[in-house]
């Protein structure tokens, strides 16, 4: 946001709403993939919650389904967000429109890479799914978050967030 005079907390709904359209209604695969496991990734607990992406919580101010908690991401604090198991899909946070992948920053550019949170449950995280992923979706995804990067710290959150799930992935193996 160099040089732009509104802050980050007033400017952030308007970048998310922007990277929520830039990703539109593509999901993972064509097609409602919820009906495939019963919608299993929405089924957590209060323990559980979908992480927040700076600034992300300003923007969900009408979802009043969630409920907004704080838990640590290695050496920083992190909002997540907790659901009663739905939602109004227009308001979902970034996390679940992504989801079963994740955002990385590899060499200066987004990457969306598989989550290795799911790999284990997740049936689109199984090989024989791959052929089936919309790469529209994929392109989108990493252009939505690409598009989230001139809010401030937003990179420096990315670069966290992908060690996080390096080190997730030392349980998991590589995915895909
Ligand atoms: S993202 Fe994976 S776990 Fe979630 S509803 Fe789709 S197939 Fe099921
Ligand atoms: S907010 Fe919606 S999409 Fe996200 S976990 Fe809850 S029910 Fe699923």
């Amino acid at each position: 946001m160099t040089g732009c005079p509104m802050k980050a907390e007033e400017a952030a709904p308007f970048f998310y709403r922007r990277a929520y359209r830039l990703l539109g209604g593509r999901t993972p695969i064509p097609a409602d993939c919820g009906r495939l496991c019963s919608s299993k990734c929405c089924q957590g607990g209060e323990e559980d919650g979908m992480i927040l992406f700076p600034f992300e919580e300003l923007a969900l101010a009408r979802a009043h389904f969630l409920t907004i908690t704080r838990k640590r991401m290695g050496t920083r604090q992190v909002a997540f967000a907790v659901c009663p198991g739905r939602c109004d899909r227009a308001l979902r946070p970034l996390s679940c429109r992504l989801y079963p992948f994740a955002p990385v920053l590899k060499e200066g550019r987004v990457r969306i890479v598989p989550d290795p949170r799911a790999a284990y449950f997740c049936p689109l995280l199984q090989k024989e799914a791959k052929p089936y992923l919309d790469k529209a979706f994929l392109s989108a995804a990493a252009r939505a978050v690409e598009s989230l990067r001139s809010l401030p710290g937003f990179d420096a959150f990315l670069l966290d967030y992908g060690h996080m799930l390096k080190e997730y992935e030392g349980f998991t193996g590589e995915i895909l």
